[in-house]
Parts: C-alpha cells; sequence; structure tokens
C-alpha cells in the first residue's frame, strides 16, 4: 500500500503541486443509487490537514506562506499571490484525483491568472516575460473572454456595482488595503478562469505539447466539476440546506463520502412528507455535486434538469415558498419568481459545467493517449513508474465522458499493469471503476471499443515497456535488496 500511496503522491504533486491521500477503503462501500430517486456538496465538513495533521481555516491561514507581488507580463497588474508550494492535503479527492481543498481558498494548480488581460501560467512564464505577438493575442483572445467569465460570475450584482468590462477585474482588489488600486488578490479568481486560460494559451503556443494539453485540460475539468459540486448560495436555499445537513448529521457520526451521501439524499428525496418543494430541489442539487464526484455525469445532468423543470413547471411553488420562507419586503409573488429563477439559474449554470467537464474529460483522454504515443517514440513523456497511472486515467476520464466501451479498455489494461518492481500500483483502483462503469450500465452490456485497432497494439506496447523497465531496475538493483523471482522472467 506503501508504494501504492507514494505513486499516488508523487503523480499529483506531478500534476497539481499538492499532495493527496490515497482513499483505498472506499471499495466496501455500496454503489450509488440511479437518479429519479435520490447528489453532494462538500465544503460544510471542512477538514484540512498540513503534514498529517488536522488545522482549523484560521489556523491555516497563519500557516499560508505570505503573498508576493508578480507583475502581469502582459498589462502590468500586480497580482498577489500566495507561493503554491505548501504541501497541503484536500479532505477529499475523487478516484480521478480530483482534489477537494475544503475551507482553503487557495487555488489547487499552480498556474497565476491576472483578471484584468486574462494571462494565466506558470510563475516561470510570468518571470520570463511574453513576446509582443504573444502579449497581443492574449490581449485579444483571453481578455474578452474573461471579462464574460467574470460578468457571468457576477450576474444580477453587476448593475449595482456599476463597473465597465474593463473594469471588472476591480471586484478582486484588497479592500482592506489602503492605496491598492492596482493590486488584486489572485487567489479570489475562479479556477475555472484561471485553467481555462492557460489550456486556450498552451492550445495557441504548445499544440504539439500533449502531455501539457493533457494537465491543462483535466484541471479545468476539474475546475467545472468544484462547480457543480459547490455549496449552494442564496439565504433561502441555505435554510433549506440547513434542514438537510442536520438529516445527514443524524444519520452518519462522521461526514460520509459521497457514495453514502448521495445514497442518504436519496431516500430523503422520498420523504416528500418532511421534505417539501424547495429542500427536494436543493437535495437534487446536492445529489448532482455527489454524482458528478463520482462519475456518473449523466445521472448529474438528469438531476439538475429535474430540478430545473421543476422551478419551471411544478405548480406548488407559490404555496411551497410562502410556507418555508418570509417573503421579506417583496410581495409573496414576486419573491416566488424570484426563488424559482434563482433555482433555474443555478441549475442551468451547472448543467453548462457539467457539459463542459464530459467534454474536457473527454479531451483530456484523447491528448493522454497522444502523450502515450509519443513516450512510445521517444521515451521521453513520464517516467515508467507513471504509465500505469496515466493508462488508468485515460479509463477513467473515458468513463467520465460517457464513453463506456473506451473506458473498459483502458480500466481493463491498468488493472493488468504494475509499476516496475512487484508492488501494488493503480490496478486495485482500476477494478473498482470498473465495477462503477457497470452500475451505470444497469442491465447494459459493455459496448465494444471503437478505437480497439488504435489502442490494442498501444497498450500492449505499453505494457512492453514497463516489463522492460522493471527487467533494468531489477538488473540495476543489488542482489541482495532486490532478489530474484522464481515465477518471473
Ligand atoms: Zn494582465
Amino acid at each position: 500500500m506503501h508504494r501504492l500511496h507514494r505513486i499516488l503522491t508523487s503523480l499529483t504533486v506531478l500534476t497539481l503541486g499538492v499532495a493527496l491521500p490515497c482513499r483505498a477503503g472506499e471499495q466496501t462501500r455500496p454503489a450509488p443509487t440511479r437518479p429519479g430517486a435520490r447528489g453532494l456538496p462538500p465544503g460544510m465538513e471542512a477538514r484540512i490537514t498540513v503534514d498529517g495533521e488536522e488545522v482549523s481555516p484560521e489556523d491555516m491561514e497563519r500557516r499560508l506562506p505570505k503573498r508576493i507581488r508578480v507583475r502581469c507580463p502582459v498589462c502590468d497588474l500586480a497580482l498577489m499571490v500566495r507561493p503554491r508550494s505548501l504541501r497541503f492535503s484536500a479532505s477529499e479527492s475523487d478516484r480521478d484525483l480530483c482534489p477537494h481543498p475544503t475551507g482553503a481558498k487557495s487555488p489547487v494548480s499552480e498556474l497565476i491568472v491576472c483578471p484584468r488581460c486574462g494571462f494565466s501560467g506558470t510563475e516561470r512564464q510570468h518571470a520570463r516575460g511574453l513576446s509582443d505577438e504573444r502579449a497581443q493575442w492574449v490581449r485579444t483572445h483571453l481578455t474578452p473572454r474573461t471579462q464574460r467569465a467574470i460578468r457571468d460570475l457576477l450576474t444580477r450584482k453587476l448593475t449595482r456595482l456599476q463597473l465597465q468590462p474593463d473594469e471588472l477585474w476591480k471586484i478582486f482588489r484588497d479592500d482592506t488595503q489602503e492605496n491598492a488600486e492596482d493590486q488584486v488578490l489572485e487567489e479570489l479568481v475562479p479556477d475555472t478562469i484561471r485553467s481555462a486560460n492557460a489550456l486556450a494559451f498552451a492550445e495557441r503556443f504548445y499544440p504539439e505539447s500533449y502531455a501539457v494539453r493533457a494537465r491543462l485540460t483535466w484541471l479545468t475539468a476539474w475546475s467545472h466539476r468544484r462547480v457543480v459540486a459547490a455549496p449552494i448560495p442564496a439565504d433561502f436555499l441555505m435554510r433549506a440546506l440547513r434542514r438537510i445537513q442536520t438529516h445527514l448529521d443524524e444519520a452518519s457520526a462522521y461526514a460520509p463520502a459521497p457514495k453514502d451521501r448521495v445514497n442518504e439524499l436519496a431516500s430523503m428525496f422520498q420523504d416528500s412528507e418532511r421534505f417539501g418543494l424547495v429542500d427536494r430541489q436543493v437535495i437534487r442539487l446536492m445529489m448532482a455535486g455527489d454524482y458528478e464526484r463520482l462519475g456518473y455525469l449523466d445521472w448529474a445532468a438528469a438531476s439538475l434538469q429535474r430540478c430545473r423543470n421543476s422551478a419551471r413547471n411544478d405548480q406548488g411553488w407559490e404555496e411551497a415558498i410562502r410556507e418555508g420562507t418570509d417573503a421579506g419586503a417583496n410581495p409573496p409573488e414576486q419573491a416566488v419568481m424570484q426563488q424559482r429563477n434563482e433555482i433555474i439559474r443555478l441549475a442551468s449554470q451547472r448543467l453548462e459545467s457539467n457539459r463542459e467537464e464530459a467534454r474536457l474529460l473527454g479531451e483530456a483522454a484523447e491528448l493522454l493517449r497522444k502523450a502515450l504515443r509519443q513516450e512510445l517514440e521517444t521515451g521521453e513523456v513520464y517516467p515508467p513508474k507513471h504509465i500505469p497511472a496515466m493508462v488508468y486515467l485515460v479509463g477513467e476520464f473515458e468513463r467520465r465522458a460517457g464513453r463506456p466501451g473506451r473506458a473498459y479498455a483502458w480500466l481493463d489494461a491498468a488493472s493488468e499493469l504494475h509499476p516496475p518492481g512487484d508492488h501494488i500500483g493503480v490496478e486495485i483502483f482500476a477494478l473498482d471503476q470498473i465495477s462503477a462503469l457497470r452500475t451505470a450500465l444497469g442491465d447494459d452490456p459493455i459496448p465494444p471499443n471503437p478505437q480497439m485497432g488504435d489502442d490494442g497494439p498501444m497498450l500492449q506496447a505499453l505494457a512492453a515497456r514497463l516489463r522492460e523497465a522493471s527487467t533494468s531496475e531489477a538488473e540495476a538493483a543489488p542482489a541482495a535488496q532486490a532478489p530474484a523471482t522464481p515465477d518471473r522472467p
């Protein structure tokens, strides 16, 4: 197990810059129930550990490294950035290694983004600066989409703020600082903008760097997943959320994993005596978040669609909202409309993120395939010990992208691949995710892999590369430390 943990940790550091715990105990839990019956938000049971020790959010704030000032190489804005070297572990991570750094506001990648022009890159890229051609490309392509993304985040608050498109970055300024006119707290910029902009830049200027593009693609997909699984905003929804959370706390003494929580939520959804119409829409939003994290993206979309349709069509709303909330200063009818619109907006926004995540994970799988092909041709992309994990990730991304035939081919191959040396690797995860794949398919058989003609030979070649690495490792090691295993060549 230690070896597996080390490999996953080093892989995650490789991909994220943070260390994550592995969750090996998950396979004993029941598979989640299909939707229509019974989803999660993390964020409530925030538990942050640093070097294995649990710390409070306040303590975390004190432990975080002091912010440094990084000047944007395109527009010269001062970005106050926390160095991302701190090794903190997220309280939860998904099976495709997506971290959920609950309680910590710090972004989970090493990318630094400027909210004014939209340039996003590593600290080294910021320090090195950009050619005029590239800076101009940033202004033409990244600036408008960044302004659109910030505007979408603000929605209704926009009219009150009275900001022009080229002033929208000002919402990320540090209000507590005097003379902070041209400096922003970079960590406040959402991860969706940070990773999507770095990805767009890489696609334009490093199209052949498949490994880099693959990683930026899955980082962007993960940022969308965290949107779907985010805590529910808006006061009237928070009240419903508290009722639901109280019930969840009663049902379990410890913070449940998504699989357990989604099943509990599903049975709560059935209990229409106890949970009213608004509560049940919040349950649907929570279930969508859990399904998303477990990789049942279709089920997440179905929950979100039902939630949105209910706010659009259900006749019981006026009564439900009048009973469940105080309408405040607004006439009740107007309050009902506002609340329904809020739910429709939330569900629509999360559906959009759900689609983006599925699309991006499908792309990440394609790019990882290309990176692995480069590996076979040049031997220079991934160290051999990471190959099983990369094969596993292709399968897991395909599963989440809703392509079961391709997913099965790669997960099945990962279940047979061992890292160099006779150790446990991702093969146990692969077997679990194959059963998750079967759960999603229900009674349907696993369809054939349409790319088997290409994938088969590549997977065989990767397995051969690993055997070669294992043999040379065994030969290189002193005999006393690595005795020959009789039944292995
Ligand atoms: Zn800038």
